[in-house]
């Protein structure tokens, strides 16, 4: 049976372990076959290949490899830079990354999620909203309809973070605190008469700044809670701007 192999570069190894990288990937096939399919069948989605060559020469998705071929394949995202033509940077998460979710909403990035979503409606919001797709699951990646779409590398909320503001490289467009990690919304000031009803004794007692969800209307101050929180935050950005 025929068989081609495949040569990625640059951040495209990351699919693979350490010691199957820089190394060929053989696929063997059968009948005719599409260069898109037989490239994700080794576990690359193609929404992060850029572009792919054949001794010099450009390759294109519905090439027919007759075997024998070597092809090399980049990726296709600028490193540290947000697509250019995507507006501000937007994010359509998958419904397995909630703290990641709660972690950019708290930077301050427009950050879809829902818990339930079904990888079909994520995909349309992802692409009617101009939102780059952020999954732990290569197989959503591989749906036709998606622009752009970015495998998260690490399973470790903090780690992913990280991973994410080093990727794109938009530390410097974070903008902490004015937005709802529950829901997105954008977070306005309030003042307390406003907000007296909602309040436990001692934080009405204790706190006189506020500031409401204008999605949700969840109410938040600067808590207990807020300078570790503040501390988290601030350590992501300067880790990134380093
Ligand atoms: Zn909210």
């Amino acid at each position: 049976m025929p068989q081609i192999c495949f040569r990625f570069y640059g951040e495209l190894e990351e699919f693979f372990p350490h010691a199957r990288r820089g190394s060929e990937h053989r696929v063997v096939f059968n009948g005719p076959q599409t260069v898109k399919h037989l490239v994700e069948s080794v576990g690359v989605p193609h929404i992060e290949i850029g572009r792919m060559e054949n001794e010099g020469h450009p390759v294109g998705w519905d090439y027919r490899p007759r075997g024998g071929e070597c092809i090399r394949v980049y990726p296709r995202l600028p490193r540290q830079r947000w697509p250019a033509d995507l507006d501000a940077p937007r994010f359509a998460l998958d419904g397995h990354l909630g703290r990641l979710a709660s972690y950019l909403r708290l930077l301050g990035f427009d950050t879809w999620y829902r818990p339930q979503v079904e990888d079909a409606d994520l995909a349309a919001v992802a692409v009617s909203e101009k939102r780059v797709v952020l999954t732990r699951d290569q197989d959503l990646l591989k749906r036709k309809i998606l622009d752009y779409g970015y495998w998260v590398r690490n399973t470790d909320p903090h780690r992913q973070v990280e991973e994410i503001l080093a990727r794109f490289g938009i530390a410097e467009l974070a903008r902490p605190f004015t937005r709802c990690p529950r829901c997105n919304g954008l977070l306005e000031p309030v003042p307390k008469e406003l907000v007296l009803e909602q309040l436990e004794p001692l934080t009405r007692k204790y706190y006189d700044e506020f500031y409401r969800c204008a999605a949700c209307g969840q109410v938040y101050w600067r808590g207990s809670h807020f300078a570790a929180l503040e501390s988290l935050l601030k350590g992501w950005l300067k880790e990134s701007a380093d």
